[in-house]
């Protein structure tokens, strides 16, 4: 039987890369996204193409609900979880800390973090129960060393907070063989600019860049799913930049 992954939205961007790249290692995949419903069509009919049976897990893992329903059809459909891939992330539109409102952090943490720990949390009461133990990547991000000022500092919060959960969470587990880690992109080319108001982002930086050049999703899933195979089998706890030295 192939090893099944989740992939938190996976229907775009480095999620979308890092389903493909999945797909041509082995893995059978539940793919996770909120809103895109062709591009996570698209994204699951490419992994077919590839050799994975997929199944499409739509939910806002900002909602505990959704979470559930999501785990419910992992359950239903394969039986079983390897690895997890907590990517599901947004930024907002570019503004200053005293410009923020309540509803833009509730916003930013619910998804980012409370999200990603309760998608994290689910995966590992199954890892735990299966007795085989596990991988999970946290996608966080550049922003977390950072800070993001003048563009979205809390974005960069909410990343930090995701580093030291991976950590926390790495030596909770790390006993029953379930890995977990953190990889941190830089200026990456996906539509996450775009929907926080700045499509031309990744270019206008890229000078910042000491490569001097912004990465691409595809760029990023390969050190993702790097970190899942046994070849890192002995990394728990890291974080892992994939900034080009940024
Ligand atoms: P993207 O192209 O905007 O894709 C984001 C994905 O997350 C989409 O599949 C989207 O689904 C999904 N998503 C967003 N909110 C969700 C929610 N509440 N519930 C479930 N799915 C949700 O972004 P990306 O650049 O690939 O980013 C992926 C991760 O990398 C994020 O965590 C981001 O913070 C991190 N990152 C990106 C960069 C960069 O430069 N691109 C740099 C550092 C870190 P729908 O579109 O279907 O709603």
């Amino acid at each position: 039987m192939k090893p099944v992954m989740l992939i938190t939205g996976a229907s775009a961007g480095i999620g979308a890369a890092a389903s493909r790249i999945a797909a041509t290692k082995g893995y059978d995949l539940a793919l996770n996204y909120r809103s895109d419903d062709a591009g996570a069509k698209a994204v699951a009919e490419a992994c077919t193409d590839l050799g994975a049976r997929c199944v499409l897990c739509k939910g806002d893992v900002s909602d505990p609900d959704a979470i559930a329903a999501i785990y419910q059809t992992v359950d239903t459909e394969f039986g079983r979880l390897d690895a997890l891939i907590n990517n599901a992330g947004v930024v907002d539109q570019t503004a200053k800390v005293t410009e923020y409102t309540h509803a833009r952090l509730r916003r930013m943490f619910d998804i980012n973090v409370i999200g990603a720990i309760l998608v994290a949390k689910e995966a590992v009461i199954k890892m735990q129960a299966a007795g085989n133990g596990g991988v999970i990547v946290n996608v966080s991000s550049a922003a977390a060393r950072l800070g993001s000022a003048n563009q979205y500092v809390d974005y960069a919060a909410s990343k930090a907070a995701i580093d030291i959960f991976t950590k926390g969470l790495s030596d909770e587990v790390a006993q029953d063989n379930i890995r977990v880690m953190a990889v941190r992109p830089g200026l990456i080319e996906t539509e996450i600019h775009a929907k926080g108001g700045e499509p031309g982002r990744a270019d206008r930086l890229a000078h910042m860049v000491p490569m001097k050049r912004k990465g691409s999703a595809e760029e990023v899933a390969q050190a993702i799913i790097w970190l899942c195979t046994d070849d890192a089998r002995y990394v728990t706890g890291s974080t892992l930049d994939v900034t080009g030295g940024r």
